[in-house]
């Protein structure tokens, strides 16, 4: 038997109620697996900052760094959005990652047979499937470059910059390659090459790390081209690797063709051995919180990658995701998935609580 120490976060709003039913999904495959889960709860957000005065507490921190891996809710409300930036909810997010040295952002995009309602894109480009991996650089890039406003002959001027070192981009560019040779071999590496010098060296480093996988075929496109083939053939792409701001944006748009934003999980990463992050993409649902409403399937999803990417236990991963699957197929949806089924499934409508319940029976089947 093996322990693991998991650090949970659970946060603001829907935040303690999706990763309570996760915590007990872990629980209900520690059992099945004999693996122990040791977990231990720690304050971060909005709930910190009533509590201590801090988004982040230094306790928090200390916690995250013992542990194998961190489960987090989400954090954030109305009640905290008109404090001053730096003690804002959101800040704890960005104290996370650079505490821990998260610079690769993991986001699946996969379309579930069940919920192929759920996609926008036209019956047809549906029907051929979706199941892409985003990889995000997530600590450099214009959101972090420098910036500042100045005055010039015109008037006051604000400006940012992107800036990419050679070190930032190989490292992204291993994670990029190490994830599609677990997959289908095929790394879409997304810029703007024709305009960018950063873009320029990106690019560059990408074809020298190449070299060290000869077995992932790798091709390049330019964002804008990119945001329009992710439209026009979804299932063509296997991974894909970019900068943080073409990643925040290109991985919402295929957060939008695979359905519901209650779905879709997260992983943050740092360097082999360090703890890393796993969280739902979607926020604290103020509109929703305390009233199990809340989707909890891209919370668990967001477990079911952690059981993979950092302890090791894929065919654990494999068991909740199958059990996903199959919750799913036999019509069980929370109200944001409810809307969007297909017909030939008959839908029952269930609650955040329940919906955990419904996983956790699968995993056992
Ligand atoms: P949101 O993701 O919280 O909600 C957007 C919409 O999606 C809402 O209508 C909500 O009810 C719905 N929704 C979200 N998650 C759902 C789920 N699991 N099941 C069913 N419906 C779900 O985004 P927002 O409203 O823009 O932000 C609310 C708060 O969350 C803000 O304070 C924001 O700063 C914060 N936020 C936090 C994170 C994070 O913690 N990683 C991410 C995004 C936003």
């Amino acid at each position: 038997m093996t322990k693991y120490q998991i650090a949970v976060i659970p946060g603001d709003g829907i935040g303690p109620e999706v990763t309570n039913g996760t915590r007990a999904v872990l629980e209900a495959v520690a059992k099945i697996s004999g693996h122990e889960f040791q977990f231990t709860e720690w304050l971060a957000g909005g709930i910190a900052i009533d509590a201590t005065g801090e988004p982040l507490p230094a306790a928090t921190i200390a916690g995250c760094r013992k542990s194998d891996a961190v489960l987090l809710g989400a954090v954030g409300g109305p009640q905290w959005d008109n404090l001053p930036g730096d003690i804002r909810p959101e800040r704890a997010l960005l104290g996370l990652r650079g505490e821990l040295g998260l610079y690769a952002n993991i986001r699946p995009a996969v379309l579930h047979e069940a919920l192929a309602g759920a996609c926008p894109l036209h019956p047809q480009i549906a029907e051929r499937g979706i199941d892409i991996v985003f990889v995000r650089e997530l600590t450099g890039g214009i959101y972090f470059g420098e910036r500042g406003r100045r005055d010039t002959q015109q008037g006051e001027e604000a400006y940012d910059t992107e800036a990419y070192s050679v070190t930032e981009v190989e490292r992204i560019a291993r994670t990029g390659f190490e994830m599609a040779m677990k997959r289908k071999r095929r790394l879409t590496s997304v810029d703007k090459a024709n305009v960018l010098e950063s873009s320029r060296l990106w690019r560059e480093t990408m074809l020298r790390v190449a070299e060290e996988y000869p077995e992932v075929e790798l091709d390049h496109l330019y964002v804008d081209n990119a945001s329009m083939q992710l439209i026009k053939r979804p299932d063509e792409f296997d991974v894909v690797v970019t900068t943080n701001m073409f990643g925040d944006i290109l991985s919402d748009e295929a957060a939008m063709i695979t359905g519901s934003i209650g779905m879709l999980p997260s992983a943050s990463l740092g360097a082999p051995g360090t703890p890393g992050m796993y969280e739902p993409i979607h926020g604290s649902a103020p509109d929703i919180a305390g009233q199990d409403k809340a989707n909890p399937l891209a919370a668990i999803l967001s477990a079911a990658m952690m059981l993979k990417f950092s302890l090791n236990l894929p065919s654990e991963a494999a068991m909740i995701e199958n059990a996903v699957t199959k919750v799913l197929a036999d019509g069980f949806r929370t109200g944001d998935i409810y809307q969007y089924s297909e017909n030939e499934t008959v839908q029952q409508l269930v609650g955040t609580r329940q919906m955990s319940e419904l996983v956790i029976q699968a995993l056992e089947t």
